[in-house]
């Protein structure tokens, strides 16, 4: 009885497993046929029409047209019911607080947001990202239900991963909050809370730009600098988590003073809030003065130098094939692209990386960055279920 039991179990286990393996094969494939799910995965024809059936009678997979032309039989093409897995995407950053609901394939559904002082304490953020999560699930009920796994936050700064604790927000200047357990316990709801750089790396693999590439690099450039690194295919977290913080890579130990306490830190040089302060000017001042201003213009060669060496490093380092700049540095500054291609091209050690390359992202939804934290831990789960708190 009890073998039979145990028998049963792995049974079931193994169809759960591939009815997902056939829903990520649908995913990454598009549009497909029963015919290439059943070559490509080498499972029977009548195990492939099963499955498929169960995901269709279960909405998961819709049925989108004919293949094929001309006489003979047409095969029925496949591809995902986008609108049944979705997330919950919140990003919360200093002044503002956005949520959005975000579908399988990283389009943003609806969104609602709410401004927040710029002190605001724990307690309150907490309580404000609630409240703002609740109204966005109750005025969309009908579309969530079943299809919410879950709700992904990014906040900036490191974050402890899995726990996600607060480890410090250089944007409100406290740190150590429990933020994924008291949204949980509040919510009800499963809720995964990471850094929003490497919320925005595990967005570009899912379902932005970066989707072929298994190796790359988020180089994020704004008030301050961090990067997420994506090595075959996984995010690197290091041992807790503030793996690519490059931003405090000491340059210089007797350089400027770093918010982190040391002294000549990266991001001391680099970062659009101390090119700023040593000019004393708007950041989009700066840039629109630099063709005629001798001194702006020699201090940004420097800048664009020390982020080809960076960048020239980072190759090194995790041996990528591609460093993709993000933030606002890049939108305020469309050349630095180019500059920092050109001055790194002439630093990589080319033996090693000879399809390396350097590119500015499109803007993303930093909602639809958050969602994806909780949408790849339900594509990579072994069943159809939403992700497990
Ligand atoms: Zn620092």
């Amino acid at each position: 009885m009890q073998e039979r039991h145990v028998v049963k179990q792995d049974s079931d286990l193994m169809h759960q497993r591939n009815m997902k393996m056939i829903y990520r094969l649908i995913k990454s494939e598009g549009v497909t046929t029963k015919a290439k799910l059943t070559r490509i995965t080498k499972l029977s024809p009548t195990s492939i029409g099963r499955i498929v059936g169960e995901l269709i009678e279960n909405q998961f997979v819709q049925e989108v047209g004919q293949e094929g032309s001309g006489v003979g039989r047409k095969a029925t093409s496949l591809s995902l019911n986008p609108h049944r897995v979705l997330a919950v995407g919140v990003s919360v950053d200093r002044g503002l607080i956005q949520a959005g609901i975000v579908n399988v394939e990283g389009k943003l559904c609806a969104s609602i947001e709410r401004p927040i002082d710029d002190g605001i304490g724990q307690e309150r953020l907490i309580e404000r990202t609630v409240d703002l999560i609740q109204e966005l699930m109750t005025r969309y009920r009908k579309m969530l239900d079943p299809a919410l796994v879950g709700i992904g936050i990014s906040v900036p700064g490191p974050v402890a991963w899995p726990e996600g604790i607060m480890q410090y927000s250089p944007q409100f200047r406290w740190g150590n909050c429990s933020f994924r357990e008291a949204l949980e316990s509040q919510l009800k709801r499963p809720v995964l809370v990471e850094n929003n750089v490497k919320a925005m790396a595990i967005a570009e693999h899912l379902f932005g730009e970066m989707k072929e590439y298994t190796d790359f690099i988020v180089f994020n450039v704004g008030s301050g600098v961090g990067a997420a690194v994506i090595s075959r295919g996984k995010l690197c977290r290091g041992a807790g988590n503030f793996a690519g913080e490059i931003g405090h890579t000491i340059v210089d130990p007797h350089g400027p003073l770093c918010d982190c306490g040391r002294h000549g830190c990266f991001q001391t040089y680099v970062s659009m809030n101390s090119i700023q302060e040593h000019f004393h000017m708007p950041f989009s001042e700066v840039i629109a003065r630099s063709a005629e201003d001798r001194e702006i213009w020699a201090y940004l060669n420097q800048v664009t130098d020390r982020f080809a060496i960076m960048t020239a490093n980072l190759v090194n380092y995790y041996d990528t094939k591609c460093v993709l700049f993000h933030g606002q540095m890049q939108q305020e500054w469309p050349e630095l692209v180019e500059i920092v291609r050109e001055k790194a091209d002439k630093l990589v050690w080319k033996s090693l990386s000879r399809e390396f390359q350097v590119l500015g992202a499109d803007i993303k939804s930093e909602m639809a960055a958050s969602a994806a934290v909780i949408l790849s831990e339900f594509l990579e789960a072994d069943n159809l279920e939403p992700v497990e708190m």
